[in-house]
């Protein structure tokens, strides 16, 4: 199947296969980037410019053109993009 619709491709002008490109992207779910940072809260020493507290996971992702940012906690897992953006649009 894979093979043959690669084989395809290769009949595409430019204009088709970038058209091609952007119906892929739309079907596949963003690629997720993992940053470890401390948080920072309203205490004296992070008003200060302190260190913030602890190391904090956190998922970057861009969807439609917009870059989220999931607040994933201390322990290390993997999110799943699309389902994080419901969880977040059903909280509002
Ligand atoms: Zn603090």
């Amino acid at each position: 199947m894979l093979d043959k619709l690669m084989r395809e491709t290769k009949k595409l002008n430019l204009e088709e296969l970038r058209n091609l490109h952007e119906y892929i992207g739309s079907k596949l779910p963003p690629a997720v980037v993992y940053q470890q940072k401390p948080s920072k809260c309203g205490c004296k020493n992070c008003k200060e410019g302190g260190e913030g507290h602890g190391k904090y996971r956190y998922a970057y992702f861009t969807y439609h053109n917009k870059t989220h940012c999931i607040y994933v906690g201390k322990e290390k897992r993997e999110i799943n993009p699309l389902e994080e953006l419901e969880k977040k649009a059903k909280r509002r």
